[in-house]
C-alpha cells in the first residue's frame, strides 16, 4: 500500500523551499525555507506545527541545501525516506529565453536523485493548469512562425495556485469544479489573474514568461514592445539591460524603489507621492483585468483573493473592486478589514458575486496532484 507523505520541492535560482506533506491527513508536517544561497550569510527557516525556528548560516551552493535539508528531515521523529511515496518538484517552464528557474529546478530534481535514488521523483509545471487555454487566447498576433518555429505563445505562470484556490472556492461553493467559473488573482511580489470556466483556465495574464500582466513587485507586466527598441535605439542599452531593468527595476520597485507593499501604504499615508502612484497604478491594473475577465467569462461564480498583497491586502482589495458594484461585485468594507481564516467572504449579501479571500498552498496542490499520478501509474501497472 503506497503511503501519502510526500516531501515537495521548489528550488529557485536561490533558494530552496521544502514541505513534507501527507495528503490524507491534509497537513503539512514539516517545512522550510533555505534562503540567500551562496551569499555570505544564508539563512534556515523551519517550521514543524506552529513553531519556528531560523538560524543563519552559509550555504555554498544547491547542493549543500540539499545536504542540509535531508539532515533535518532525518532528524524529523518518525521520518524515514522510505516513508516516501514522491518526491514532487515545483518546476517554472520558462521558453526560451527565460533558462534560470527551468535549471534550478533540474538541479533540484537531480539532488534530490542522488539522495532518494529509490524514490520517485514528480515533475509539476507552473504552467499545466493553463494548457487548457483556448488557441486564440494562447497566441500572440504575430507571424505564424514565430510560434510554430520558436514556440512563441503564451504559457501562463501560478498554475498550482490558481488550481487549488479554485477547487477551495468550489467547495465553498459546494458545487464540483467543472461547474464553476471564477476570476482568480494571485497577488504577490509575482502576480497574475486567471479567468476560469468550467473549473478550467481559460485566459491568464502571464504570458511566454512571468513578466506581462499584472504590476508587479519588480516586474512592469503589460508594456508596449516599441518602449524597447526605443531604449535601444536611443540610449544604446543591451537587450540583456532592457530585460534586466523590466524584470528586476520594474514595477513597484521602479515606481517608487520598493516592493514591499506594507511599506509603499506606510509612505504613502504620510503623503509620498511615488508610493501613492505605485499603489494606485498596481489596483488599476488588477481592476483592468477583473473588467477584461468579466467579459471573458460572462457568468461568474466568484472572485478570489491570494497571494500575499491578496490575502492581506485591506486597501488594495478595496481599490482593485472600487466602482464595480453595477457590474456585480459589491464589497462589505467592514468584511473586508478582517481576512483572517483560510477562505473568507468579502462581499455584502447584495453581491451578485461573492467575493473570496483564500489562503493560497501551493504545495498542497502540487503534493495531491504528484500523488494522483502516482496513483493512476500504479493502477496502469
Ligand atoms: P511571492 O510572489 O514572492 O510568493 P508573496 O505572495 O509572499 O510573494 O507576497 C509578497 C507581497 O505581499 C509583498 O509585497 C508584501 O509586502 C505583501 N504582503 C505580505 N503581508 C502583507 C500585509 N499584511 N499587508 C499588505 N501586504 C502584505
Amino acid at each position: 500500500m503506497m503511503t501519502s507523505q510526500i516531501l515537495v520541492l521548489n528550488a529557485g535560482s536561490s533558494s530552496l523551499k521544502y514541505s513534507l506533506i501527507d495528503i490524507k491527513n491534509a497537513e503539512h508536517r514539516y517545512s522550510g525555507l533555505i534562503d540567500r544561497i551562496g551569499e555570505t550569510s544564508s539563512t534556515h527557516t523551519q517550521h514543524v506545527n506552529d513553531t519556528s525556528l531560523k538560524t543563519e548560516l552559509r550555504i555554498a551552493d544547491h547542493r549543500q541545501a540539499i545536504d542540509l535539508l535531508f539532515s533535518s528531515l532525518n532528524q524529523q521523529p518518525n521520518f524515514h525516506p522510505d516513508t516516501l511515496a514522491c518526491v514532487a518538484h515545483r518546476v517554472v517552464h520558462g521558453g526560451e529565453r527565460f533558462h534560470a528557474p527551468t535549471r534550478a529546478n533540474l538541479l533540484g530534481i537531480e539532488l534530490s536523485l542522488a539522495q532518494l535514488p529509490n524514490t520517485p521523483q514528480i515533475a509539476v509545471f507552473d504552467t499545466a493548469f493553463h494548457q487548457s487555454l483556448p488557441d486564440y487566447a494562447y497566441r500572440y498576433a504575430v507571424p505564424e512562425s514565430w510560434y510554430q518555429q520558436h514556440a512563441v505563445r503564451r504559457y501562463g505562470f501560478h498554475g498550482s495556485s490558481h488550481a487549488y484556490i479554485a477547487e477551495q472556492a468550489a467547495q465553498w461553493l459546494n458545487k464540483p469544479l467543472a461547474d464553476c467559473s471564477f476570476i482568480s488573482l494571485h497577488l504577490g511580489n509575482g502576480a497574475s489573474a486567471c479567468a476560469i470556466a468550467k473549473g478550467r483556465s481559460v485566459d491568464t495574464s502571464m504570458g511566454m514568461t512571468p513578466m506581462e500582466g499584472l504590476v508587479m513587485g519588480t516586474r512592469s507586466g503589460d508594456l508596449d514592445p516599441s518602449i524597447i527598441f526605443y531604449l535601444q535605439r536611443e540610449l544604446n542599452w543591451s537587450s540583456q539591460e532592457i530585460e534586466n531593468q523590466l524584470n528586476k527595476h520594474s514595477g513597484l520597485k521602479g515606481l517608487c524603489l520598493e516592493n514591499d507593499m506594507r511599506l509603499i501604504h506606510q509612505r504613502a499615508e504620510t503623503g509620498d507621492r511615488q508610493a501613492q502612484l505605485a499603489r494606485s497604478l498596481f489596483a488599476y491594473r488588477v481592476k483592468k483585468y477583473i473588467g477584461a475577465y468579466l467579459a471573458v467569462l460572462g457568468e461568474v461564480d466568484a472572485l478570489l483573493f491570494t497571494g500575499g498583497i491578496g490575502e492581506n491586502d485591506c486597501w488594495l482589495r478595496q481599490n482593485c473592486l472600487e466602482g464595480l458594484a453595477r457590474l456585480g461585485l459589491s464589497l462589505d468594507s467592514d468584511l473586508n478589514q478582517h481576512s483572517k481564516n483560510p477562505i473568507t467572504v468579502i462581499s455584502t449579501s447584495l453581491s451578485n458575486i461573492p467575493i473570496l479571500v483564500i489562503r493560497t498552498d501551493e504545495e498542497f496542490q502540487i503534493a495531491k496532484e504528484s500523488y494522483h499520478s502516482l496513483l493512476l501509474s500504479s493502477e496502469k501497472t
